[in-house]
């Protein structure tokens, strides 16, 4: 398979398990299956205030980091959070709580998250790892090192938590080992040896093969189990389809846990996995931007842009 086929995969997998997952957010396990027993049209069914086949805010921010990467020519961290901000106040349907807080703290950039993680000492939300797709496309090129430095970066504009930070890094080395064509999987153990020590326990245990979703000690809003439960879908599957459908069934916060799960399964299973019934309604409103709406020609040319750009 060609790289290029599996960068697609990444950037439109991404948005199609945010999009999938959106109306059941918040819900139990098993919502997903209760309703579509088997495969087939009318997954992409909308609800909770999401049309059909929208996607939210986890692939919104990862748009707006694709186009300040490929703008700038690189990481640009004030332009990344300037566009952030410029989001969040054109009213987004959705955005994290904590991303809202830390980009509306009147901080400068390189504080805000800080500030907001020295008065809260809760930062280790997930919602630096659901924007992480298009960076990690970006920066896979660059190799490893840099690449995770990168995800350490980017994650800390919104999440002040070092945990948040470690946990995009591990998604940004997995992407990068499944664009080369690699199993991601048997690169846990080597991405794992290069998240600081205290962080690596708490994500060795959620990223271990025996591990389920169900020993989860947080909601699946915070990153270990949201990435944890992301390696679990790839690993119990074996297609796009079967990794998303085992993803949103999870229920908890599936918009996210289905763009983590996306990005993973798509780079591994390529774009021709994705189901044609998935893409087809497949929609990204971009507040702050123009109010552009991107639809699967627009991901994909973005995704080729990004795989080519670094
Ligand atoms: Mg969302």
């Amino acid at each position: 398979m060609e790289r290029t086929e599996r960068a697609v995969g990444a950037v439109v997998g991404s948005a199609v398990g945010d999009a999938l997952g959106a109306p059941f957010e918040f819900g139990p396990a098993g919502a997903f299956t209760g309703r579509f027993p088997k495969p087939g049209p009318g997954e992409m069914c909308g609800g909770g205030g999401w049309d059909p086949g929208e996607a939210t805010d986890d692939t919104q921010m990862a748009l707006h980091l694709a186009e300040s990467l490929l703008e700038r020519g690189g990481l640009d961290l004030p332009d990344v959070f300037a566009r952030f901000q410029r989001w969040a106040a054109a009213e987004p349907k959705d955005i994290g709580l904590q991303t809202e807080q830390v980009l509306n703290n009147g901080m400068p950039w390189d504080l805000a998250a800080a500030f907001h993680f020295e008065s809260t000492r809760r930062a280790a939300g997930n919602g630096s790892l659901m924007r992480a797709t298009t960076s990690a496309v970006y920066f896979a090129r660059q190799g490893r090192d840099a690449s995770m430095d990168a995800a350490r970066s980017i994650a800390a504009l919104t999440h002040g938590d070092p945990a948040a930070w470690a946990g995009t890094a591990i998604y940004h080395e997995l992407l990068r080992v499944a664009l080369d064509g690699g199993d991601p999987l048997d690169a846990l153990p080597e991405a794992l040896a290069h998240v600081p020590a205290e962080h690596r326990e708490r994500y060795a245990v959620v990223l271990a093969p025996g591990w389920h979703p169900d020993q989860a000690t947080e909601f699946n809003g915070a990153v270990w189990p949201c990435l944890g439960s992301a390696v679990w879908a790839l690993r119990v599957t074996s297609g796009f389809e079967d990794a998303l459908r085992a993803a949103v069934d999870l229920g908890g916060d599936t918009d996210t846990v289905g763009a983590v799960t996306g990005g993973l399964a798509g780079a591994v299973h390529g774009f021709g996995a994705i189901p044609p019934q998935w893409t087809q309604p497949l929609h990204v409103p971009l507040p702050g931007a123009g109010d552009r709406v991107l639809r699967l020609p627009e991901l994909a040319d973005l995704a080729r842009r990004l795989d080519a750009g670094a």
